[in-house]
């Protein structure tokens, strides 16, 4: 029989956590909650989860520190997170992203959509344990890192060095949404200026990326653009 899929959730106001915990094990999922940051890190130490859900405002140690924590650790680097945040800007939903987050929700939000959210998490398959540690792959998309080469079913996509950076990137957090401001620092380096003509650089990068590896470049499936922040790696 399958176990139970299990979630630890972190967040200090006991309303909001008893009722998602409550709606979670309804669902069929094992819950643990957590009321501060510490906590919550001792627990990702001591056990392990399938998704975490995480408040950036919470007493001591905050949301955002505790995800690049759980993100540093070897042990929890690839567990899902949601964050919750009640700060509705775009850039702390960005900062929320660029922390590790996969997903965020801004509050007030429904329990219906809080549930969307967590599967959509639950249903991200767990890394083929035969692959090999040198690649990276998603559908048809396989990606050598020592080779640098990468292959779209069996034949072999010639990319320059930036696209390839940029979707090695993009297959590192698949699901996530990154900023351009982002994708600049991990591909053209930290000390790249960003101005507002460098992030049409990324624009174009991923124009000529998506001729590459998209079936339909013109309707995108696998680079989605997310309004107003980046792009989406969707597999
Ligand atoms: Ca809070």
């Amino acid at each position: 029989m399958a176990r139970n899929k299990k979630i630890l959730l972190v967040e200090d106001e006991e309303r909001l956590i008893s009722n998602l915990a409550d709606k979670l094990r309804a669902e069929g999922y094992d819950v643990s909650t957590a009321l501060d940051g510490e906590t919550g890190l001792n627990m990702t130490r001591s056990a392990s989860y399938d998704l975490i859900v995480l408040d950036i405002m919470l007493p001591g140690l905050d949301g955002l520190s505790l995800c690049r924590m759980i993100r540093s650790d070897n042990k929890t680097s690839n567990i899902p997170i949601i964050m919750l945040t009640a700060r509705g800007t775009e850039v702390d939903k960005i900062v929320g992203l660029e922390s590790g987050a996969n997903d965020y929700i801004v509050k007030p939000f429904g329990l219906g959509e809080f549930l969307a959210r967590v599967r959509v998490q639950m249903r991200q398959p767990a890394p083929e344990p035969g692959l090999k540690q040198d690649e990276l792959s998603s559908g048809n998309l396989r990606l050598n890192l020592t080779g640098r080469r990468v292959f779209k079913g069996d034949s072999e996509v010639k990319l320059t060095n930036k696209e390839y950076m940029l979707l090695a990137v993009f297959m590192r957090n698949k699901r996530a949404v990154l900023s351009r401001d982002f994708l600049i620092t991990n591909v053209w380096g930290e000390d790249y200026l960003i101005g507002e003509s460098d992030k049409r650089t990324v624009d174009v990068h991923i124009r000529w990326l998506r001729e590459k590896i998209e079936e339909n470049p013109s309707k995108p499936e696998r680079i989605s653009t997310v309004r107003g922040v980046g792009y989406r790696f969707e597999g």
